[in-house]
């Protein structure tokens, strides 16, 4: 595919990164892989926009990929990292700020009767695992195909041929011993998991799952999916593990379990709890947490954990996130979701806009979409011209048709009217896109 706007900085800095870094990028998705062409280096972020090194200023609906729920710069945020940062960095002791955070992360969210700070998702998932490894004196993980949980390597198995089966790593470098423990199975089927669990007795430590999925597009659970979940794991004494790394303080106040009720043993957290800094956390019942070092023998460490810039962000962030905050941001969400889905109807592009309370993608099929392999049937390559025309216009999408779109409470109706005004084209270039 030719595209007919150019991003010569960007380019250049790629070509330099390419150099040093593999790919080009610290993180994969960021190299525009699945849609191709030169990914934006971005110098700076103001409320509902980013500014790429060329210059060009964009809707940001990517915000950071979930963090970025005030927007991009809060004035407040700010000042309390600036006000961190100047009495000193890292201090490798205990501090106030990591107590304050892990309070308001306990206040918010009933179940978490004890957390602990990490740095990344990645860290508290792993994290969770081996707490309940550990607590159920088990082996055996369970975990659904599409649902992601950081490059953690039990983690990384998913269905491999997309048959429900034993975990087979899925990347190399994860050996068969890391991923043979792992059991994949389909999103939203409690029949497979009843299965898993009576094929193995005794043998499952927990099940994890996203609160609500966000990583092979927004899958939400169906109906009493998560009350399943948990209801098999306490039948079997193995742990429900809720991982709400991206719904966390996003989808509510109290994040997915906010929404759904369901009370999870232990839960995983990170992204808007950092408030744009490396903070994540895990928590839950306090009787399971006491197996953690130094209380318990469960080992668990960080260098940099409970950091006293990140804990501050995270808190400035999380005390600014209000139920007004929570209501513009579904408002917003809801407006956009409209707009996106007149723009496709108008071209006759077959598309569902799937929503999890503010979070949402398109998947461009009209047949429902309840797993990963109802994900893949979509025409997916008609996200990679929508993409493109959306980038051309200024507003920047996350580049793959199988991500979540965040918004932020900084996205004004300024925000919105550019967008707007950019799906007509980006709608219509989808339907006269080619596989
Ligand atoms: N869990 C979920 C649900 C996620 O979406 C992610 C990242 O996108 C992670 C875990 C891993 O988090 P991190 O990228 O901070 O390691």
């Amino acid at each position: 595919m030719a595209y007919s706007y150019e991003a010569p900085v960007s380019q250049t800095l790629f070509d330099r990164a390419s150099l040093v870094t593999p790919g080009g990028v610290n993180s994969p998705v960021r190299a525009f892989r699945a849609v191709g062409g030169t990914p934006r280096f971005m110098v700076s972020g103001t409320g509902p926009y980013l500014t790429d090194a060329d210059g060009r200023e964009y809707v940001d609906l990517v915000c950071s990929w979930g963090p970025m729920i005030l927007g991009h710069a809060h004035p407040e945020v700010i000042a309390a990292v600036q006000d961190a940062v100047a009495r000193g960095t890292s201090f490798g002791t205990p501090g106030e700020g990591e107590v304050a955070l892990a309070e308001e992360i306990v206040a918010r969210i009933e179940p978490v009767e004890q957390v602990r700070l990490v740095s990344s998702g990645t860290e508290a998932t792993m994290s969770a695992i081996r707490l309940a490894r550990g607590f159920t004196g088990r082996a055996k993980v369970v975990k659904f195909a599409g649902c992601y949980h950081g490059h953690v390597d039990a983690l990384l198995a998913s269905a491999g041929s997309g048959v429900a089966t034993f975990g087979l790593p899925d990347t190399p470098g994860v050996t068969g011993a890391q991923a043979g423990d792992t059991i994949v199975l389909p999103y939203n089927d409690l029949e497979a998991v009843r299965a898993a669990f009576a094929a193995q007795p005794g043998e499952i430590a927990c099940v994890i799952t996203e609160a609500s999925p966000g990583n092979m597009g927004v899958v939400p659970p169906l109906d009493g999916f998560n009350a399943g979940l948990k209801e098999i794991c306490a039948a079997n004494g193995a742990l429900y593990i809720s991982d709400e790394v991206m719904t966390g303080f996003r989808t509510s106040k109290a994040g997915w379990y906010g929404i759904d009720g369901v009370r999870p043993d232990l839960m995983t957290f990170g992204k808007v709890m950092g408030g744009g800094f490396p903070a994540a956390a895990f928590g839950g019942r306090a009787d399971v947490m006491a197996h953690l070092a130094p209380a318990g023998p469960v080992y668990q460490a960080g260098t940099l954990s409970g950091n006293p810039v990140a804990t501050a962000a995270g808190l400035a962030q999380l005390r600014l996130l209000d139920d007004a905050a929570y209501a513009k941001v579904d408002a917003v969400s809801a407006e956009l979701r409209s707009l996106v889905g007149e723009a496709f109807t108008k071209e006759g592009v077959a598309h569902t806009v799937s929503a999890a309370s503010n979070m949402f993608s398109v998947f461009f099929t009209d047949e429902p979409v309840r797993n990963y392999e109802d994900a893949k049937k979509q025409e997916a390559f008609r996200f990679t011209a929508f993409f493109h025309s959306m980038l051309e216009q200024g507003v920047y999408l996350p580049p793959s048709a199988f991500e979540s779109w965040f918004v932020s409470t900084a996205h004004d109706a300024r925000a919105l009217e550019r967008i707007a005004a950019a799906l007509p084209a980006a709608a219509r270039a989808a339907s006269e896109a080619t596989a």
